[in-house]
């Protein structure tokens, strides 16, 4: 089997959804469905994908504002991200308010913590704690197949922001040093919004992380 994904720019904040597949079986599950519901379905039609879960990284509007309505038209859970950022989802309807797009308030089934091993397209992820953007940021990491999907953590050249009331830069660092650098260099990975990159990458490129 090999592992399929395709991303789908939601919400105006340019965000990548992800939908990840395993080819043999056409079983996935989406990452981040923060809005534009009817697109992302349509994204699952086109593919023939049977969505057996939704996964979030964290709480940010553009990550979970569609969740709770993709989980109802698809019939499945919604995990994650950790439940420090339960506060985010619960405030979600009123951010979008403020933005002037819908969002719903999102309740998982359930929340996700270090060491956590959860399964997408049939493959086996762990769950890295990565705080700082957030505080119950998840990075969900395959080192079989080298790949991770890393949320707003770690960009192309760029860390997640952390200039909201409750972010923390010296703990994103500390979520990215210790967790994210020592994987191979070779490791690719998604990002929350923009292109993909590798480990070795951003470690030769990024100016924050050096
Ligand atoms: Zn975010």
């Amino acid at each position: 089997m090999s592992l399929q994904v395709s991303l789908i720019q939601v919400t105006p904040f340019a965000q990548n959804c992800a939908l990840i597949w395993d080819d043999e079986t056409s079983r996935g599950a989406v990452i981040d469905p923060g809005g534009d519901v009817d697109r992302i379905l349509a994204a699952i039609e086109k593919t023939g994908v049977t969505v057996e879960g939704i996964f979030l990284t964290h709480g940010h509007i553009d990550h979970a504002a569609g969740a709770m309505e993709l989980a109802e038209r698809l019939g499945v859970q919604i995990t994650g991200p950790g439940i420090e950022d339960k506060f985010l989802l619960d405030g979600l309807e009123e951010q979008g308010r403020k933005y002037g797009f819908p969002a719903r308030n999102c309740t998982p089934a359930g929340w996700l913590s270090q060491g956590d091993v959860i399964t997408l397209g049939g493959a086996e992820f762990s769950v890295l704690h990565c705080p700082g953007h957030t505080p119950g940021h998840m990075v969900f990491v395959n080192h079989q197949a080298n790949f991770g999907i890393f949320g707003d953590v770690l960009f192309r050249n760029s860390v997640g922001r952390t200039d909201f009331p409750y972010g923390d830069t010296a703990a994103l660092i500390t979520s990215i040093k210790p967790n994210l650098l020592p994987l191979p260099d070779d490791f690719a990975f998604i990002c929350g919004h923009g292109a993909a990159s590798t480990i070795g990458a951003e470690k030769r490129s990024n100016p924050f992380i050096r």
